[in-house]
């Protein structure tokens, strides 16, 4: 067993209690308004590639209304903790004033959240998540694969309805292209000093 495994086995057991419902989606009408958002939101994360960021994008949308949006700027803006969920929570807050956002706030963003969005999306209270690609190398994807159909109680009475695979090919496609071309460039480099 390698170190990241150990990790992940670690953060499995910190999070199993969080309460969490994947749900499939209810009608067409809402369909149509997550592929409408998370298009949105891939256009957040092309701003994210422009200033070299890993390209992830975020919208928060309140009664069909985007409220706030964010995208990966850990980079540009030295935090480690500037990824679109955070940027997009923070303008959020600021929005509606308060450190919790509404209850009906929907978050889209194209990647699913690692373990410090999930948090911050949890205490946010944010009630319904929207992504795009699965995230296999984050570790937060595998300890909700084993989570399906638990409720748990970590965070109090809080809860979250999650629904995924929205436009899935082209939110990975983007990080995908952006990872090749970043190898791309660093052989360069490599044969460049050689
Ligand atoms: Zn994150």
């Amino acid at each position: 067993m390698n170190i990241y495994n150990v990790h992940l086995i670690r953060n499995v057991q910190i999070i199993t209690n969080i309460k969490m419902i994947i749900k499939p989606h209810l009608n067409t009408e809402q369909l149509k308004k997550d592929f409408f958002w998370m298009e949105k939101s891939i256009n957040f994360a092309k701003r994210a590639e422009l200033i070299g960021e890993v390209p992830i994008g975020s919208v928060l949308v309140y009664r069909d209304n985007m409220v706030a949006s964010g995208w990966n700027e850990a980079i540009s803006q030295k935090d480690p903790s500037a990824h679109a969920e955070i940027v997009s929570i923070r303008n959020g807050a600021k929005y509606f004033e308060n450190y919790r956002l509404k209850e009906d706030v929907t978050m889209y963003v194209t990647v699913f959240p690692c373990i410090m969005c999930i948090g911050a999306i949890f205490h946010a209270r944010i009630r319904r998540l929207v992504y795009g690609a699965e995230n296999y190398k984050n570790s937060s994807s595998i300890f909700f694969e084993n989570l399906k159909g638990k409720n748990n109680n970590m965070f109090g009475r809080n809860r979250i309805d999650i629904c995924g695979g929205i436009l899935s090919d082209n939110c990975s496609a983007i990080l995908k292209n952006f990872f090749k071309k970043r190898r791309k460039v660093s052989n360069l480099k490599t044969v460049d000093t050689v």
